[in-house]
């Protein structure tokens, strides 16, 4: 079932979505080479707690963390560690939730470090307009599946892979929520959009093929042909004449 937010939970949801950009504030000012992904896991993880909300994915399912961090090839899930220290010519994928007063934000982005080349700015670049492509059929009366099918087409038109085995999803009292958010398929199907539905887009999107594997840490996620993978992710909620942004300043 899809919940419908009230104002006040909504209310609720930008305040962790405020929280959210914050860290991915602070965590744009660290990223350079040499860094662990560790050291802005734990800056990530005070930084929401000195605002008053808890990291929505540390122990979620086991995870060990506060934020993910999926460098290059990592599609997913890549579990911050002092040994993975960002290289120039990287791009990193950090995912952050945040949960505050029980209502949870969520939002990825994909950095550069340092100098990267042009094929993987290409990448970065298709990869986020992807999401304003979906997010510009997010609005009251437009099926589910009109985002998905606007983001899967974008990226596909540049021949890059759109990761299948993980969708955005709808976010609110839970960090997953209903409904599922493939970003590919054919538009006009699923739920029909309605104002104070709360959900994350997040595209998933391979330099090369679609194909995903999960480490035998059961949380890594790498592409197959170890290609590079770039994530972005906001949290937004349906108004009544499009949407909002929940996960910004
Ligand atoms: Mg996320
Ligand atoms: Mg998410």
């Amino acid at each position: 079932m899809i919940s419908i937010k009230s104002k006040r939970e909504i209310e609720l949801m930008k305040e962790a979505g405020r929280i959210v950009a914050l860290a991915h504030k602070l965590v744009e000012s660290m990223i350079k080479p040499g860094i662990s992904t560790l050291e802005i896991d734990q800056a990530v993880e005070k930084l929401i707690l000195d605002n008053g909300a808890t990291p929505s994915f540390k122990g979620y399912g086991g995870f060990p963390a506060t934020i993910c961090a999926s460098i290059n090839e990592v599609v997913v899930h890549g579990i911050p560690k002092k040994s993975a220290i960002l290289r120039e010519g990287d791009i990193v994928a950090i995912d952050i939730g945040a949960c505050y007063k029980g209502y949870h934000g969520d939002s990825a982005w994909s950095y550069p470090v340092g100098k990267i080349s042009d094929a993987d700015k290409k990448l970065l670049e298709v990869t986020e307009q992807s999401l304003y492509e979906g997010l510009k059929y997010a609005k009251p009366g437009n099926h589910l599946t009109d985002i998905s099918h606007a983001i899967g087409e974008y990226a596909s038109s540049f021949g890059y892979g759109v990761v299948e085995d993980f969708t955005g999803h709808g976010v609110g009292k839970h960090l997953h929520e209903d409904p599922a958010i493939p970003n590919f398929g054919e538009a006009g199907h699923g739920p029909i959009l309605k104002p104070g539905m709360t959900i994350a887009i997040e595209p998933m999107i391979n330099a090369g093929t679609k194909r995903v594997k999960v480490l035998t840490d059961n949380w890594t996620t790498i592409t197959c042909d170890r290609k590079k993978s770039a994530h972005f992710e906001h949290s937004i909620v349906i108004t009544e004449d499009g949407y909002e942004i929940l996960t910004t300043l």
